[in-house]
């Protein structure tokens, strides 16, 4: 009996095992291009597969872009838990970190 989908590593495609609540706390995450939670094996690969939606660096943080039902979504960091929809937005938050501005939508809803 197997309870649990198996999952495999969103980047080389290798079985990380089956997943349960563990799983999830302890692996690397990050989002695939629907803004669903995935998971990671390595280091290396969650390193590899963030690149790919690397889209500026700004002040010496990355900027990351998700496309999402058809608009962009940028995000200060990776697995941020909000994002805006324009790049110049993301680059005041960062120049800002301390100054806390609101983001325009909450990232998290979309991953549920
Ligand atoms: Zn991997």
């Amino acid at each position: 009996m197997n309870q649990y989908p198996k999952v495999k590593c969103l980047n080389c495609r290798k079985e990380i095992g089956e997943c349960n609540f563990k799983t999830f706390t302890v692996n690397l995450k990050g989002y695939d291009k629907n803004g669903k939670r995935k998971l990671f094996c390595s280091q290396e690969c969650y390193d590899q597969y963030k690149k790919q939606f690397e889209v500026e660096v700004y002040n010496g943080c990355s900027i990351y872009a998700v496309e999402h039902l058809g608009e962009i979504r940028y995000m200060p960091w990776w697995f941020s838990s909000y994002y805006f929809t324009n790049i110049g937005d993301c680059r005041k938050r960062i120049d800002r970190k301390e100054v806390g501005i609101y983001p325009s939508y909450l990232f998290g809803s979309l991953v549920r």
